[in-house]
């Protein structure tokens, strides 16, 4: 009996101490900020939060302060909720703290290794600093994958017992791939059911975007397959896509699509989507930078600074050996087919493709932000893609996405208003993670120890 009531009061301080890096922290309250519901709910003006521990515990105008609070001082700042990005391939682990220094408080890593399993569990417990990683199994690719480490499956068996594989190995979801046949695909579509696993990725050339969102893919990356299925000749493009074995095939595939465009086959995509929920992760920020890779004033970034050498020459590799002809004109298609899958009620997730070139860890969030406005997004719009809507992607909108009591406290605080001007989001001064407080000097350091870092 008595080891019970022991075991009662060491419980909660062990649930609580688990992901809980601050237990020593005084209490932090922000007095006078304008909070940014990202609902679309008016800003609420003029309010005290109070984060104890990893949580949000009171939010209010009129709150008696804890003696010992840290006290920051939010009068003509505005607090959104920690940003997630959606996508991303990033593993250089001393340059974590690059997301949480630009208020990327989570992240969705698209290829897992075991790395990446160890990392997550760290950052869970506060020993390394980094946002939450929510981590991909390896990519599953067809027979011959596309990428070294994948896991190359043939066949539907083969993808069945991919799924198992990577669920026992402790994958967060499933990554499916371009090269996939498509038996191969739907196995592992039915097979994630049963498991009770998600899928998300590119939809296979060999599939349709409208089978893939039927089969229960829940993320569609990069608009993989939109164009073609738009196209009034999506059977024989689809056919070729399959086919094709070059760069130079590919683009005749994407130029054809271009020219056959049919407004009315977008919207019966987009209606399918909708009917679906399927998410859409279109990760502008990678699609503008195929595009722009050979202008050398957008190479011309001074965020390489934190991008280590041998990543860097890797992504001048690319860029030498790039394309860009027609994916300019491929640009604007996908641009605006986003707007319209926002107006249609497709549910939108931010994401970078960060890894990729000129795809910066963290900096490159709040430029797919401002994309999603370019392509229609209003801004409130963009920040629930980066927000509340990963939330609900991942279940977990009771502890996550808005700025709520009893919520985690992952905040940022801006400057400036981001629903003015959404590029206002980079006008950092504090951020909030996981209850843990960087103020804008503590951000700055971090900045410098990545980029010292990057150079080592
Ligand atoms: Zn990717």
């Amino acid at each position: 009996m008595k080891l019970r009531i022991a075991l009662l009061l060491i419980l909660p301080f062990l649930l609580l101490a688990r992901g809980k890096p601050n237990r020593t922290q005084a209490p932090i309250v922000f007095t006078h900020a304008t909070i940014i519901d990202v609902t679309g709910a008016a800003p609420r003006r003029d309010a005290t939060v109070v984060i104890t521990g990893d949580r949000i515990s009171a939010i209010g105008d009129n709150i008696s302060l804890p003696p010992d609070a840290h006290v920051v001082d939010a009068t003509g700042k505005f607090l959104i909720p920690g940003l997630w990005d959606m996508h991303v391939h990033w593993y250089v682990r001393d340059t974590f703290s690059l997301f949480i220094a630009n208020g990327v408080t989570g992240v969705r890593q698209m290829f897992g290794n075991s790395d990446l399993l160890r990392w997550r569990e760290q950052i869970a417990k506060g020993s390394l600093l980094g946002p939450r990683m929510v981590v991909a199994s390896p990519i599953i690719d067809g027979p011959e994958p596309i990428w070294p480490n994948s896991i190359a499956v043939r066949n539907e068996d083969e993808g069945r017992k991919a799924v198992r594989r990577v669920k026992q190995w402790g994958a967060d979801f499933v990554k499916v791939y371009a090269l996939l046949p498509r038996d191969a695909y739907f196995g592992i579509a039915d097979e994630a059911k049963q498991q009770g696993i998600t899928f998300v990725g590119h939809v296979p050339n060999s599939v349709s975007p409208a089978e893939a969102s039927d089969a229960g893919q829940k993320s569609i990356e990069h608009l993989t397959g939109m164009l073609i299925t738009c196209s009034d000749k999506e059977t024989e493009l689809r056919d070729k896509l399959v086919k094709a074995d070059s760069p130079e095939a590919r683009g005749r595939v994407q130029t054809t699509a271009l020219e056959t465009y049919d407004e009315k086959k977008a919207a019966d995509l987009i209606a399918h989507f909708v009917k679906n929920q399927t998410w859409q992760c279109p990760t502008l920020t990678v699609l503008r930078s195929n595009a722009y890779l050979l202008d050398e004033s957008f190479r011309r970034d001074g965020r390489l600074r934190y991008i280590p050498r041998l990543l860097q020459q890797r992504w001048n590799f690319r860029v030498a050996n790039h394309d860009s002809a027609i994916t300019k004109k491929v640009l604007q298609k996908q641009f605006e087919l986003v707007g319209a899958m926002q107006r249609a009620g497709v549910p939108i997730l931010a994401g970078t493709d960060t890894g990729n070139p000129f795809c910066f860890p963290g900096f490159s969030l709040h430029d797919e932000l401002a994309l999603l406005v370019i392509a229609g997004l209003t801004p409130v719009e963009a920040l629930r893609a980066a927000t509340l809507n990963p939330a609900k992607f991942f279940g977990l909108d009771q502890s996550l996405g808005t700025i709520e009591q009893g919520k985690i406290a992952d905040l940022v605080l801006l400057d400036a208003n981001p629903l003015l001007d959404i590029r206002n989001t980079q006008r950092i001064n504090a951020v909030v993670s996981n209850g843990r407080l960087f103020d804008r000097k503590a951000l700055d350091k971090l900045l410098g120890e990545a980029e010292a870092a990057a150079n080592r």
